[in-house]
Formats: C-alpha cells, structure tokens, sequence
C-alpha cells in the first residue's frame, strides 16, 4: 500500500519541491495550503504522516497540531513540523505539541527524507526498505553499508548521502546544484566544484576494480547513477 502524506504548507515554491520529491519517493501526497484546510482533509484523508509547516496563514502549526492531537481521528498520526525556528526553546514548544520530530528550514531534501522513512519505518515496519539493490550494488541505510558484488566499500559520510541520493532516482541526470542542494542543503557554503569531488571520490570507492562504471558523467550537465557503463 502506498504511504499517504498530509503537507501542510502556504509557500507555494516549496509546495511544489515537496510534491514533486515526494512523489518520485513513491508517496501519495494531499496539499493543503492553510491550517483550517488541514484539520479538515487530515479528518477526511487520514494520512499515515502529517509534514505541517510552523508558519501559516490564520492558524499557526502550532495551533493546528495542538488541534490534531485533540482529534481522536488524528490523535496518533505522526506529525513532523517544518520550521524556519531552529531555536531550543521553539522545538521544546513544538515536542510538547504533540509533534513527533522537527526539521528546521532551509533544510535538505535527503535529510527530510531520512526523517520520513525513520517514521514510516516505526508506524509501518515492513513498508520503507532500509536495504536498496542497483545493479550489483548494495545500501544498506541502517547497517551504513554499502557492498559492490558482495565487496565491502568503505564511504565517507557525504559520499554515502550522495550515493543514497542517486539510488533513489537511478538514471536520473542531477546537476551540481541539484545534488549541492538535495545533498548539501541549500544554505551550505559549498562551491559546486566540490560536487565534482565528492562524486569522484565516490565513483573511485564503488567502482574499485570493477570495470564497470556506476556513475555517468554527462558533459555540461551533471552526473546520474547509471548501471554498468563500460570504462
Ligand atoms: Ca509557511
């Protein structure tokens, strides 16, 4: 069954990049764009997670997760809130709410992904792979391992969030500002030129002695994770 997802949000930009991701990740998404709206279509929909956005027109999340929580239709639906507070006193505020966890914007697209599936993983073992297979390639996100036909690789972090990026969207051609923002977050400091470091970094680990290159280079445009190209 396909997990369903209730985002809240009034930024129509970041409606957009959320809808879209989510989707790719296999997720049935239902928008709504105010607090009122969302009390009313979480009731209708009963989604399996709540994304509810901090900053809202009339109704503040705040406010529309205290609501939630009261609603014996919503009671145990996790909430994940979406803030631009990143401030202790306001997560505090937020968890005693009644919300499950808090991401702080701006924030990365693989992170808040990871959030979702630690959830959907606690509400519904069974439904998010924590193991993902590409070609002859192996992740494993629990156990933080990654095996190329059987072979331990060793990666560093962000290699390892790079690589579980790609695997998400195999075939796909990400620029380098597309994978700075969904790997790096789109505050990171970083050059685009370290794109090009890390995932050469990471084509060198998995592919070792392999002859077959995991990771196409596409000239002006960027980089996708590709099954077994010949070197
Ligand atoms: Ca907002």
């Amino acid at each position: 069954m396909t997990p369903s997802i209730l985002l809240v949000e009034d930024e129509s930009a970041v409606v957009e990049l959320l809808r879209y991701n989510l989707d790719r990740a296999g997720y049935e998404v239902t928008v709504a764009m105010d607090g009122e709206e969302a009390l009313l279509l979480a009731c209708e929909t009963k989604p399996d997670v709540i994304l509810l956005d901090w900053m809202l027109p009339n109704l503040s999340g705040i406010e529309v997760c205290r609501r939630l929580r009261r609603d014996p239709n919503t009671r145990n639906t996790p909430i994940i809130m979406l803030t631009a507070r990143g401030e202790e006193s306001d997560r505090i505020r937020g968890l005693d709410t009644g919300a499950d966890d808090f991401i702080a914007k701006p924030f990365s697209m693989n992170e808040l992904m990871a959030r979702l599936r630690a959830v959907m993983r606690r509400i519904r073992p069974g439904l998010t792979e924590d193991v993902t297979n590409y070609s002859d390639l192996t992740l494993d996100r629990a156990a933080m391992r990654v095996r190329r036909s059987g072979r331990d690789i060793h990666l560093g972090p962000t290699e390892f969030r790079l690589l579980d990026f790609f695997l998400q969207f195999p075939g796909r051609v990400f620029s380098r500002e597309q994978l700075l923002d969904a790997v790096w977050g789109p505050d990171a400091d970083v050059e685009a030129r370290t794109v090009d470091v890390h995932v050469g970094r990471l084509r060198k680990a998995i592919n070792g002695d392999s002859d077959s290159d995991l990771i196409r280079t596409v000239r002006s445009a960027g980089y996708a994770l590709d099954g077994g190209a010949l070197r």
